[in-house]
């Protein structure tokens, strides 16, 4: 994988980008740039890691599906996600040459990222970036979405056997949407936390 590369090619594509060595620096930033503001994250398992949730929650007012109150639903507390100022959420796959992939079973997420906010920011480690859009493509199907499946404890064929997408039917599929982030969409400050550790699926 050309960090450098795929850099360039995501400048190119109207993102503005920064690097970091460890989640805990990357999370540190994010702490400093977003402050006294309203908050929306995106179902994702490196999210979950940085802790990102808690640090941000002691100074900004943050929405996340996976820590609903007692009172609120997952759909009540993702819809009040994409009426925040900030969104955050990670990729199934990138590519070196500067595209984004997402894959979603409810839309939340993808929604999240498309429209209606001041800034999106997409956090991701360097294990999602592969050399082409084919490439990340086949990477969210083939390895980010049975992982998913399985650690929500979905009985979804790829979860079970966590190898490779079968194209399922399962009332519980996750892929029910292919997101191709081309380019930044217009309107919106759009910037990559990427981060050169292994994280998520
Ligand atoms: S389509 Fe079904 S089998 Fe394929 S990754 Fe999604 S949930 Fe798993």
């Amino acid at each position: 994988m050309d960090i450098q590369k795929a850099i360039i090619s995501f400048e190119k594509n109207g993102y503005q980008v920064k690097f970091f060595q460890t989640p805990e620096e990357a999370a540190s930033y994010l702490n400093v740039e977003i402050h006294q503001t309203t908050v929306g994250l995106g179902d994702s398992q490196t999210l979950l890691s940085m802790k990102l949730y808690e640090k941000l929650s002691l100074h900004n007012q943050v929405f996340d599906p996976q820590h609903c109150p007692h009172d609120k639903s997952f759909v009540d507390v993702g819809k009040r996600c994409l009426q925040t100022d900030v969104f955050i959420t990670s990729v199934n796959g990138a590519s070196e040459t500067g595209v984004l992939i997402n894959i979603d079973a409810r839309g939340n997420r993808v929604a999240g990222s498309l429209f209606g906010h001041k800034k999106v920011f997409f956090v991701f480690g360097i294990n999602k970036i592969v050399p082409s859009l084919e490439e990340a493509i086949w990477r969210a199907r083939n390895i980010a979405a049975p992982q998913n499946a399985k650690r929500h404890g979905y009985k979804t064929p790829c979860a079970l056997k966590a190898d490779k997408c079968y194209d399922c039917s399962s009332p519980e599929r996750i892929c029910n949407l292919l997101a191709v982030h081309y380019k930044k969409m217009k309107g919106t400050e759009v910037e990559l936390i990427i981060i050169n550790k292994s994280l998520g699926y």
